[in-house]
């Protein structure tokens, strides 16, 4: 089995995104530790927190997936945006342990010129002066489409990302369907390949989380415009492959796709008749 869930709004605190989780039938989810588009980050209300810690383990949920805000580049070419960005990180790690041992994903950024030669240790910087010893949250980085200057496309990249980090405990990947396969790997018609490809260069035991989502657009497109499950290009028989693939159980999927409520509620209903 699989632990699924769809991306919350985190406006209304913790315990409720956890109650929403449920009436969609979910037992994973996601959310923004802040403003997608930037921003301060609101206090966190500790006895919220324990709340939600309490109802995810009388309902059995997996581990929760945070994002990362979309503006955070840890790689960015501009001085104040890295250092705004690296701050950001920072604060996210010291906020993530009010939910510990969960996850927190983040894009690896873009190199906006620089090359990804520069901008890898640059990632890896940051999380070496983010992520401490004493911290429970599993750092993910997110398999990246190859829109624009994006690092993390290929498997490679974030082989070369977390070789330079030093806590190589908390550190994993979340593959997002979409973008490995608007970044050219076929898992429509070679699922087991890119999971070896992925095993060989990044290791399997890295994977920890699933962003699943279909894609608007062809493999190799590098555009990143993510579809409803089984709407787009990857379609359905291979969201079920993946889905039931025994290389991938046990892992919290995220959907990422456009929908509403009831949209997320009836995805989350066909998933789980693929996992019987
Ligand atoms: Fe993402
Ligand atoms: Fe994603
Ligand atoms: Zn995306």
């Amino acid at each position: 089995m699989i632990y699924i869930g769809n991306h919350l709004p985190s406006s209304k605190g913790f315990y409720a995104m956890g109650k929403m989780a449920l009436k969609l039938n979910a037992d994973t989810f996601a959310f923004f530790t802040r403003n997608p588009r930037g921003g301060a980050a609101k206090a966190i209300d500790p006895e919220d927190a324990e709340k939600l810690l309490k109802l995810m383990e009388e309902h059995h949920f997996g581990k929760l997936v945070a994002h990362a805000p979309y503006t955070m580049n840890v790689c960015a070419a501009k001085e104040d945006i890295k250092e705004f960005s690296r701050n950001m990180l920072c604060d996210d790690l010291e906020r993530m342990e009010y939910l510990p041992g969960n996850y927190y994903n983040f894009h690896p950024g873009s190199h906006v010129g620089q090359g990804a030669e520069a901008a890898i240790p640059m990632i890896a910087d940051a999380i070496n002066l983010a992520l401490r010893p004493e911290h429970s949250t599993t750092v993910l980085l997110e398999t990246m489409a190859g829109k624009g200057s994006e690092v993390g496309r290929s498997f490679e990249e974030l082989r070369g990302i977390l070789d330079l980090v030093r806590l190589q405990e908390k550190v994993g990947v979340c593959l997002d369907t979409c973008h490995v396969w608007d970044g050219g790997y076929d898992i429509v018609n070679h699922l087991d390949e890119v999971l070896d490809e992925f095993d060989r260069i990044v290791g399997l035991d890295r994977l920890k989380a699933i962003h699943l989502n279909d894609s608007m657009n062809v493999c190799g497109a590098h555009k990143d415009r993510h579809q409803k499950i089984g709407q787009g290009e990857i379609g359905t028989e291979a969201m079920e492959r993946i889905v039931r693939h025994p290389l991938l159980q046990g892992k919290p999927f995220i959907l990422e796709t456009p929908n509403d409520d009831e949209g997320y509620a009836q995805e989350i209903a066909v998933i789980r008749s693929w996992m019987k």
